[in-house]
């Protein structure tokens, strides 16, 4: 059986950053995927993903993003390719709304670019938006969209020059913890490694529960959509990015990026399911495109033109939509990177640094206390 310092389970967005930074570090590391990633199965596909700093869930995120950018930037330069586009990135709604709320304070907190536009002041800037008088919007200039797919292939092809090996199409079925390794079996072979990270994405649950750890994860089905927009109003360089947390739904979305229309997916909700049950055809519930287009009616309506094109895609819920990345309580040589919740793309490099080094030393030099895997019990016996 081949041996390998580290082996990573699932080289999505998380485990392929996991595997570039081992890699680097002359770690022999051996990534294995059940598909190709980049691919359209997991959380990843779709283009883009939004990359914001004043963070509307919570101040405890912002130096995690704020190194996210710094190691994204890194990306940039060692790949040399363009993976960030400086659109900015619009917070709207209600100004009490906790989310906006969160969003000042962080900005003010952390010293944040930030302009804060009435109303009034936010249609006047885009004349694409219309919004009930008591919504606020928090601009961040300096934010942005990453090009998601693009990301993983640089630090796969990256992981791979600095010597990682990458196994495609093969789907891990079983892993062994033993007191000080594991062994990783998939259809194809088995692998012995010191040190494993699982990033398994919507898959993780299945994998852990057979290593004694049933943690609140839910797989959950979600559609992104794009529509015909004026281009004129909504094109990258005239509009933002944007998110609108409104009172009862939250809604995301991207100006049109080289003509491919208005990009927008609604955040909160979907239907619980299991990755391998999931109905991948967009429009099989009518509310994959009721949803969005009632929104862009709403607050954009010069975006809601035909659909062009919609995608099936994957959430994996934790109850209070915080990050699992920890150690095994009882395998600490174990991590788990899981329940990214609808928002980890952007965190995807500060995530992999932060798994590798937890892997390495046991420890990481971010804040990883709010990801643990026992805030559960802490709340209970709390
Ligand atoms: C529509 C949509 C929009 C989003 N928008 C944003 C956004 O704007 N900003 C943001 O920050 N985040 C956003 N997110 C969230 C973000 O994309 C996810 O949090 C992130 O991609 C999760 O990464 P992951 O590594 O956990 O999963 P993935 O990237 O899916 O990686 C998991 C990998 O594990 C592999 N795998 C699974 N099972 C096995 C197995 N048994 N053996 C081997 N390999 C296996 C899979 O093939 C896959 O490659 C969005 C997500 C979606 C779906």
């Amino acid at each position: 059986m081949k041996h390998y310092d580290a082996i990573i389970v699932g080289a999505g967005s998380m485990g392929m950053a996991a595997g570039y930074y081992l890699a680097k570090q002359g770690i022999a590391t051996l990534l294995i995927d059940a598909s190709d990633p980049p691919h359209q199965l997991g959380s990843h596909h779709g283009d883009t993903r939004i990359i914001r700093h004043a963070y509307g869930e919570g101040e405890r995120y912002v130096p995690l993003t704020i190194r996210a950018k710094e190691l994204w930037r890194e990306l940039e330069e060692e790949s040399g390719q363009t993976l960030f586009v400086q659109t900015g990135v619009l917070n709207a709604g209600p100004a009490p709304i906790p989310f906006i709320q969160q969003v000042r304070q962080s900005a003010e907190r952390f010293s944040l670019p930030m302009e804060v536009l009435a109303a009034d002041e936010l249609s006047r800037r885009w004349p694409g938006i219309q919004v009930p008088d008591d919504f606020i919007g928090c601009f961040e200039p300096t934010s942005g969209v990453l090009y998601s797919e693009e990301c993983i292939r640089a630090y796969r092809r990256l992981a791979l020059r600095h010597g990682a090996e990458l196994l495609t199409y093969e789907r891990v079925k079983e892993i062994q913890a033993r007191p000080d390794g594991a062994v990783v079996v998939t259809g194809q072979g088995a692998y012995s490694c010191d040190k494993l990270l699982v990033s398994a994405g919507a898959w993780n649950p299945d994998l852990l529960s057979p290593l004694g750890l049933s943690l609140p994860l839910t797989p959950t089905r979600k559609t992104v959509s794009w529509y015909d927009a004026d281009e004129e109003l909504y094109r990258e360089g005239r509009f933002p990015a944007f998110i609108f947390q409104l009172p009862d739904a939250a809604y995301y979305g991207f100006p049109s990026i080289a003509w491919a229309g208005v990009k927008i997916g609604r955040h909160d909700g979907g239907l619980p399911v299991h990755p391998d049950e999931l109905d991948r055809t967009f429009g099989t519930d009518p509310a994959d495109e009721a949803d969005t287009r009632s929104f862009l009616e709403r607050f954009m309506p010069r975006a809601a033109g035909p659909l062009r094109q919609g995608r099936v895609c994957l959430y994996t819920f934790t109850p209070d939509e915080d990050f699992i990345i920890d150690q095994h309580p009882a395998y600490r040589h174990i991590v788990i990177a899981a329940g990214f919740s609808g928002h980890g793309f952007k965190f995807a490099s500060a995530v992999g640094e932060a798994a590798s080094q937890l892997l390495l030393h046991g420890a990481s030099v971010h804040n990883l206390s709010p990801f643990a895997i026992n805030r559960w019990q802490r709340e209970a016996q709390g």
